[in-house]
């Protein structure tokens, strides 16, 4: 299994963000039931590696149509605070 890529990530407070992009090394989405960063640390210091593009590590929501054992298989995802969480929008119910 390969780890898809955060390809855009407009949640700009959080601190793994810069320019819309994700540094985090392996992001976390969900519990089981909301597809959230569970990565999103809103604080001033920014962190991550910044010649890095974020990838998901690992994905708890089951009752998405792209997770296979806990693990994101999307070819890629994007992150957006449409509701003031950060949610990953390629989330599909199965
Ligand atoms: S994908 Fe998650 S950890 Fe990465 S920048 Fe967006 S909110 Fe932060």
């Amino acid at each position: 299994m390969d780890m898809p890529q955060v390809a855009r990530c407009q949640v700009r407070e959080c601190a793994y963000n810069s320019s819309g992009a994700c540094h985090a090394l392996a992001i976390t989405v969900g519990d089981e039931n909301t597809a959230k960063c569970d990565t999103f640390f809103a604080i001033p210091q920014k962190g991550g590696d910044p010649q890095a593009v974020g990838r998901v590590g690992a994905c708890k929501v089951t009752a998405c149509l792209y997770n296979d054992m806990l693990e994101c298989q999307a070819a890629s995802i994007t992150v957006d605070m449409p509701n003031g969480e950060a949610d990953c929008m390629t989330f599909r119910e199965e």
